[in-house]
């Protein structure tokens, strides 16, 4: 296979979502959200709610803060052998980051490891949305689908954990449609 000719891409002028981060919202509630991606002041209210940074840096770092929050509310789970951030994850619909059971073959028995992949953009993203897809990630551990029993769980890590989605939500959407960081690496 040979590689395809490198090329530089154009810059693209400011552009709206292709994706509905809002789906499942209130009509109302993603006209007012548009309004506001319009009139240029969603960036600056997701700015002034969100402003602390975080420190978890590297895959390393990044398992010790996922095993402390486990440790803390998930005792009982089944262990979770690697958790690591992943900059191929595309942050489209539910792809934040990923949980999978890898089965592998030790001597005579299948022995399952999880693994938390979490998209690279939560390095540079503020504290509180680094906690919420860990939580979301780790819910998953005990609960597969995105039911009530889920969200439940997700809520009891991270009380806040629904404000905290949606807000995601909106600095997803602000990313796309602008090209700009909010909170620059
Ligand atoms: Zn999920």
């Amino acid at each position: 296979m040979t590689a395809p000719p490198s090329r530089v891409l154009p810059k693209l002028p400011p552009r709206l979502p292709t994706i509905n981060y809002l789906a499942g919202y209130a009509a109302e509630l993603q006209a007012q959200v548009q309004d506001q991606l319009a009139k240029g002041t969603l960036g600056e209210r997701l700015q002034r709610r969100y402003a602390e940074p975080h420190g978890v840096r590297t895959d390393g770092m990044l398992y010790d803060y996922t095993m402390a929050l486990k440790s803390r509310h998930l005792r009982n789970a089944e262990p979770l052998s690697k958790v690591v951030y992943d900059n191929r994850l595309h942050v489209i619909r539910n792809a934040l980051g990923t949980h999978t059971t890898v089965s592998r073959v030790q001597g005579s028995k299948l022995k399952a490891k999880r693994e938390i992949r979490i998209a690279g953009l939560f390095r540079t993203l503020p504290a509180e949305f680094l906690k919420m897809i860990v939580v979301h990630e780790l819910a998953h551990m005990k609960e597969r689908d995105h039911d009530k029993a889920f969200y439940a769980l997700c809520r009891h890590m991270e009380p806040g954990y629904h404000q905290l989605e949606f807000d995601l939500r909106l600095c997803l959407m602000h990313a796309e449609a602008t090209g700009q960081a909010l909170w620059p690496a």
